[in-house]
C-alpha cells in the first residue's frame, strides 16, 4: 500500500490543532485535534511511500511509536484515504495505460469523493471497462448518453435505433451535423466509440454484439418517441423482466425532462407496475394510452426537445447509471426523476411495485422502498466491491475527534 490523502478535497487549517478536508458540506471533514507534527507529515501521504518508510519519517519527526498507524487508521476509516497501488489487478492495468488514465483523471477524482475504501475508486473505474450497455433509441437525449457512458470509461456501448439520422438530431455531445443522413444506430455507436479513452476490450465471437439482452449489465431506453417516455410499454420491458437486465428509462416529453424509473427485475417497481398504479389512480389512463398510441403513426410537428433540456437529462441519466455500474443503487430504482421548463428543478415521484403485476418486485419489497434495500444490487452481478462506506471497525473511535462539516 502506497498511503495518498485524496487529492480531490482541499486541505486547510480551521484553527490551530483543527485540519478541515474538503470546502463543500457534502463531503469536506474536520480532523482534530492536530499538533503541527502530524500536520506536516500529512504532506508525506502522497502515495510515493508505503508504510515503512512513512514509520521511519515518523521516527524522523519525533513522533511517537504507533503514532502514524493509527493516524492511518483514522484517515482510511474517514475515507480521506487512498492507495496510489490499490484497485486490484484492475487498477494496475489502469495506471500501465498512462495515456487513458490521464484522460479519466478527472472522473477518478470524482470517484474517491464517492468511495470509501483505500484504492476503491480506481478499481471501480477499471471495472467499468467491463461493463457492457445498450442504449435503445439515438435522438438528442440517446445519442448523448451514450458518448457520455464511453467517456466516462464504460468498455461497450452498444446502440439500437432505425431510420437515418435527420438533421433535429444534431446535438453537441451526440449525434454532428456530417453524421445527418447516415444510419442512425450506426452514426451514435461511431461517436460514441471516438469518446472512448480506450479500445473497447475484446469480446468472445460466440456472442454476437448486441443479438440478445442477456449479458448487458444494464439497458437504457431513451425513445426519441414521446409516448414511449411518458407511457413505457411493459410488454416491450418483457424480455428484459424476464432475463433479469436491469433497465432505466429515460427522455423527454413536452418539456418534461424523465429519468427513471431503474427496473432490477424482481426488485424494483418495473415499467408494468407503473401503469398499474396509474390506471389505479386514474381510470382514463389506459383510454389516453391508448388515443396517443393510435395517434403514433400520423405525421405529427417534431416534439418539444431543446439541447439544454436534452443534455440536462442525458447528464443525469449517465450519472445514475454509472453510479449503478459502480455498484450503488442509484434513486432511480423505486422512482422517477422530473424536470420541467422553464424552471428546470428536479423532483422525484416514487413509483411503487404493484401487485398486479407479473415482475414480482411487489412480492419481494413488501411495501419496502428500495432506497432502504441497500444490499440488493450485490445479489444482481458478480463481482461488486462492498457500496457500505466502513467508517467504523478496527479499534474504536477516539471521542470528539472527528465531527462532520457544518
Ligand atoms: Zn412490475
Amino acid at each position: 500500500m502506497a498511503p495518498l490523502l485524496k487529492p480531490a478535497l482541499r486541505r486547510a487549517w480551521r484553527d490551530l490543532n483543527t485540519v478541515q478536508f474538503g470546502m463543500t458540506p457534502a463531503h469536506a471533514l474536520t480532523l482534530g485535534p492536530m499538533d503541527t507534527a502530524t500536520g506536516s507529515f500529512l504532506d508525506l501521504l502522497n502515495g510515493t511511500r508505503g508504510p515503512e518508510l512513512l514509520r521511519e519519517e515518523g521516527r524522523r519527526m519525533d513522533l511517537p511509536d504507533g503514532h502514524v498507524d493509527g493516524l492511518l487508521r483514522r484517515l482510511a476509516r474517514a475515507g480521506l484515504l487512498d492507495d496510489a497501488r490499490g484497485g486490484g489487478p484492475g487498477g494496475d492495468l489502469l495506471r500501465r495505460r498512462r495515456a487513458v488514465l490521464d484522460r479519466l483523471r478527472p472522473d477518478l477524482a470524482s470517484l474517491s469523493l464517492t468511495t470509501s475504501d483505500p484504492g476503491e475508486a480506481i478499481g471501480r473505474l477499471a471495472a467499468r471497462r467491463a461493463a457492457r450497455v445498450q442504449v435503445r433509441g439515438a435522438g438528442r437525449v440517446g445519442a448523448t448518453l451514450a458518448s457520455l457512458l464511453a467517456g466516462a470509461g464504460v468498455g461497450e456501448v452498444d446502440v439500437r435505433d432505425i431510420g437515418r439520422v435527420e438533421p433535429g438530431d444534431v446535438t453537441p455531445g451526440g449525434l454532428p451535423a456530417e453524421t445527418v443522413g447516415d444510419r442512425r444506430d450506426e452514426a451514435a455507436r461511431r461517436v460514441a466509440r471516438r469518446h472512448a479513452p480506450d479500445r473497447p476490450p475484446r469480446r468472445d465471437t460466440r456472442s454476437p454484439r448486441g443479438q440478445d439482452t442477456q449479458g448487458h449489465s444494464l439497458v437504457i431506453i431513451a425513445p426519441r418517441d414521446d409516448i414511449g417516455v411518458h407511457a413505457p410499454s411493459p410488454s416491450a420491458a418483457e424480455p428484459l423482466i424476464d432475463s433479469g437486465t436491469p433497465h432505466l428509462y429515460v427522455g423527454v416529453v413536452e418539456g418534461t425532462g424523465v429519468v427513471g424509473p431503474l427496473v432490477l427485475p424482481g426488485e424494483t417497481a418495473c415499467a408494468g407496475c407503473l401503469d398499474a398504479d396509474r390506471t389505479d389512480r386514474d381510470p382514463a389512463w389506459p383510454r389516453l394510452v391508448a388515443q396517443w398510441r393510435s395517434g403514433r403513426g400520423r405525421s405529427r410537428p417534431v416534439p418539444p426537445c431543446d439541447l439544454a433540456l436534452a443534455t440536462t437529462v442525458a447528464g443525469l441519466a449517465v450519472a445514475h447509471a454509472l453510479a449503478f455500474l459502480d455498484g450503488r443503487i442509484p434513486s432511480t430504482a423505486g422512482a422517477r426523476w422530473e424536470v420541467s421548463l422553464p424552471g428546470l428543478t428536479w423532483h422525484a415521484r416514487p413509483i411503487w411495485a404493484h401487485r398486479a403485476c407479473s415482475c414480482g418486485a411487489a412480492d419481494k419489497g413488501e411495501g419496502e422502498h428500495p432506497s432502504a434495500k441497500v444490499g440488493s444490487h450485490e445479489t444482481m452481478a458478480r463481482e461488486r466491491p462492498s457500496k457500505t462506506p466502513r467508517r467504523e471497525g478496527g479499534t474504536a473511535r477516539p471521542a470528539r475527534i472527528w465531527r462532520a462539516h457544518v
